[in-house]
C-alpha cells in the first residue's frame, strides 16, 4: 500500500469549479485500489512543500488569481519548477493553468506573471470562450478521450516547452483558433477542462495516479475499476456535444 500526498494550492482563493471534485476522484480511486491519500493545503504565504507527488493548482477568475499571483510566483515559484523538473505531477486547471505558465494578461491590461512550469501564455481577448467541450488527448503515446466544460477569456499559446495536451474534437481550447488544448511539460499538465474535470474522465485520472504512485516510489499499471456511471457520464457529455463515444 502506498500514500500519495496531493499538496493543494490555494483552496480557498482557486476553487471555482469545484476542485474539490478532482480531489476526490483521486481518493475514491487510491482507495479502491487499496492505497492511501494524503492532502496538504498549501495557502498564502506558507512554504511549498517539497515532498509532495502531485500539485493542483485550480481554477479562479481574474480577481481570485490577482490574489494569489504574486505568492505563487514569489514564494512558490522556484521549488513548482524545482519540483516537477525532479519527476512529481501538477496539474493545473483554468485560472491555475494561465498561471502555471509564463503569466495572464487580462483584458483590461493587468498581468499577472506566472511561475513558467509550462511554457505558455495567456491573453485575454475581448469574448469569453464558453461550453462543453471534447478533446483526443495523448499523454506518453496513450490515447484518450477527455471530456469538460470551458469558459475563459485568456487565449492561451504554446511556446516549444510544452506539447499540448490534446486536440480540440468539440469546442475552443487554448484560444478558439489552434485546434489545441491544454499543455505538458514533462509530467505537469495545464487544461481549460472543467466542471470538474476527473469525474467523468477515468483515464486521465488514471494516468495522473499512476504518474503520482511512480513520484512515491510505487510504479504500478493500476487495474481498472468498474467505471460504468463515469462512463455514462462521459456519454451523456458527448451526446450533448452531438458526438457518440
Ligand atoms: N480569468 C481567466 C480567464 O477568464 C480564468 C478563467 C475563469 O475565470 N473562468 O481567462
Amino acid at each position: 500500500m502506498a500514500t500519495v500526498e496531493i499538496c493543494h494550492l490555494y483552496p480557498r482563493e482557486l476553487n471555482i469549479y469545484a476542485d474539490r471534485g478532482n480531489l476526490a476522484v483521486f481518493a475514491h480511486r487510491l482507495a479502491a485500489r487499496g492505497h492511501r491519500l494524503r492532502i496538504v493545503e498549501v495557502e498564502p504565504g506558507d512554504q511549498l512543500p517539497t515532498g509532495a507527488h502531485l500539485y493542483y493548482l485550480g481554477g479562479g477568475q481574474d480577481r481570485d488569481q490577482l490574489m494569489v499571483a504574486d505568492d505563487l510566483r514569489g514564494t512558490k515559484g522556484q521549488r513548482l519548477r524545482e519540483v516537477v523538473n525532479g519527476g512529481a505531477v501538477m496539474l493545473a486547471v483554468c485560472g491555475g493553468f494561465q498561471l502555471a505558465g509564463h503569466g495572464y494578461t487580462a483584458v483590461d491590461g493587468t498581468r499577472m506573471d506566472g511561475v513558467g512550469v509550462l511554457d505558455a501564455d495567456t491573453i485575454g481577448g475581448p469574448t469569453r470562450l464558453i461550453g462543453n467541450i471534447a478533446i483526443e488527448a495523448e499523454l506518453e503515446g496513450e490515447r484518450g478521450r477527455i471530456v469538460g466544460f470551458e469558459n475563459h477569456a485568456g487565449r492561451t499559446t504554446l511556446g516549444t516547452g510544452s506539447v499540448p495536451l490534446g486536440r480540440v474534437i468539440t469546442g475552443f481550447g487554448n484560444d478558439g483558433a489552434s485546434g489545441f488544448e491544454g499543455a505538458v511539460t514533462r509530467r505537469a499538465i495545464g487544461t481549460y477542462l472543467h466542471g470538474p474535470l476527473l469525474p467523468k474522465n477515468p483515464w486521465l485520472a488514471d494516468r495522473l495516479l499512476e504518474w503520482a504512485l511512480e513520484a512515491a516510489g510505487t510504479p504500478v499499471s493500476l487495474d481498472p475499476l468498474d467505471d460504468a456511471l463515469e462512463i455514462a457520464a462521459q456519454r451523456v457529455a458527448l451526446r450533448r456535444m452531438g458526438l457518440t463515444a
